[in-house]
């Protein structure tokens, strides 16, 4: 193998120790949950740089990073189409609180992409493209209810916590205190990839459902796809085209959130491989390029009702920063459809290697993908497709940690997290492809040995 050896054999103390400061100025360490290792154990690893597919420590571990900032850096880290774009933007002047051409270019790029979608709005997280979204649905359908799915992660929005993906899954939250009756109560939560449900909740609640969300597809369990046939008494009907047909026969809005699959697995999104349309999108992670910014968007006479066209208010002081839009810009533009195959076989690379390891060490799973989204799940019944949050919970998520920890300290960073996808880039090459295939034996044998759990 051409891959390093042990690659953490330089140790953790600097992380260790820059970790003990951020406890005792930040809580729990990070500035989100799931940088903490809770579910995983260890020290969380500082990171001091980043280029292509490699990210290096302050120890000065280098990883082959399969996370990518949890979706958005899919060129890679520090790509230079970027890099310059960033630099370039910054030198005219960091924020104005008025409008620029960039804005517009943005906009223009997104709008000519997802077809569904006529105008958008940017904002700063997908949290913020959620809530907007949820509130406008509201404005417009002058209800109050909102239907969403178990193990769907929409961002830390109130009405949108309950029995979500994510950190919330990682540390086993039903919800959040803090989060008070009136906020959840309008909330409505169904399985995922059930449209039985969906139909009962829309007659239990008739008249009273402003919007369904749904991930485009779910990422924040693990990839779990939408299924083409949800079967029983929905047989033939695609989940998705299912909500599509439910929103529209109930006056409700369909609200597709793409900020993890947006722009990553198609040029397009979900959208550009399955072709069903929402009422509202949202938009994330890969449209910002690793800087904060996110949007939403879609039918302009939804659009058309928010400030200052219409009366639902909407606004952001940092909303369309130039330099995270030069960044987006520059991501959307720079990913041409090679880089696109790129992803895409990467993602199937990648799965095959997982597979072909924990079948080699005689270990239960299945590789999941939505798109370039790859999951793996531990479980006693691999010809069992996962297809909802009950189904992911159930898995062996003991033999996550070992498996977890095998690799980190091989050279290759993984979610920390059995509820997280894992992400690819166009950056990944050979020898990290290699560095993943030397690791994993031992990451396999590693989850092999796991006991307890009980899950
Ligand atoms: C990441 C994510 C969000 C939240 O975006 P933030 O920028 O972290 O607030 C919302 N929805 C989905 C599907 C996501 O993956």
């Amino acid at each position: 193998m051409t891959a390093s050896p042990d690659r953490t054999a330089r140790g953790t103390a600097v992380s260790a120790e820059l970790f003990a400061r951020a406890e005792g100025v930040i809580p729990g360490g990070v500035n989100s949950p799931v940088r903490a290792f809770s579910a995983v154990g260890g020290t969380p690893r500082f990171i001091a740089s980043a280029a292509g597919c490699r990210m290096t420590d302050v120890d000065d571990n280098v990883y082959v990073d399969l996370v990518c900032s949890w979706g958005p850096m899919i060129l890679g880290h520090a790509h230079p189409a970027m890099v310059e774009a960033v630099r370039s933007a910054a030198t005219g002047g960091l924020s104005f609180g008025a409008p620029t051409l960039g804005e517009v270019e943005l906009a223009e790029e997104i709008v000519s992409r997802v077809d569904p979608v006529e105008e958008v709005r940017l904002v700063n997280s997908g949290t913020e493209a959620t809530m907007s979204a949820v509130r406008l649905a509201r404005g417009f359908t002058e209800r109050a209810k909102i239907i969403k799915f178990a193990g769907c992660y929409h961002g830390h929005v109130d009405a949108l916590l309950a029995a979500a993906g994510s950190g919330v899954a990682t540390l086993g939250l039903p919800t959040s205190p803090g989060v008070t009756g009136a906020a959840a109560h309008d909330t409505i939560v169904l399985p995922y990839n059930d449209l039985a449900a969906v139909e009962a909740a829309f007659a239990e609640y008739d008249g009273q459902i402003a919007a369904v969300i749904t991930e485009a597809a779910a990422g924040n369990m693990g990839a779990v796809a939408p299924l083409a046939d949800v079967g029983g008494k929905f047989s033939g009907v695609g989940f998705n085209a299912g909500l599509r047909k439910l929103c529209t026969d109930n006056g409700a809005l369909l609200i597709i959130d793409e900020v993890m699959t947006g722009f990553r697995v198609s040029p397009a999104g979900w959208f550009g491989l399955e072709g069903i349309g929402g009422d509202l999108y949202t938009f994330g992670k890969v449209m910002s390029g690793g800087l904060p910014a996110a949007a939403f968007g879609g039918r302009a006479d939804v659009m058309s009702r928010l400030a200052p066209s219409g009366p639902v208010y909407q606004a952001g002081t940092l909303s369309g920063n130039p330099v995270a839009v030069a960044a987006g810009l520059a991501t959307l533009r720079t990913a041409d459809a090679a880089a696109y195959a790129t992803l895409d076989a990467n993602a199937q690379r990648l799965g095959g290697l997982l597979g072909d390891a924990l079948d080699a060490a005689g270990v239960g799973h299945r590789v999941q993908y939505a798109g370039n989204l790859v999951s793996v799940f531990f479980t006693d019944e691999p010809g069992t497709p996962i297809t909802n949050y009950d189904q992911v919970r159930a898995t062996q998520t003991h033999r996550f940690a070992p498996f977890f920890h095998a690799l980190l300290d091989a050279g290759v960073y993984p979610p920390p997290s059995a509820f997280e996808a894992w992400f690819v880039s166009t950056a990944l090459d050979d020898d990290a492809f290699d560095t993943i295939a030397a690791a994993l034996p031992g990451a396999a044998a590693a989850a092999a040995a796991a006991t307890g759990g009980g899950e």
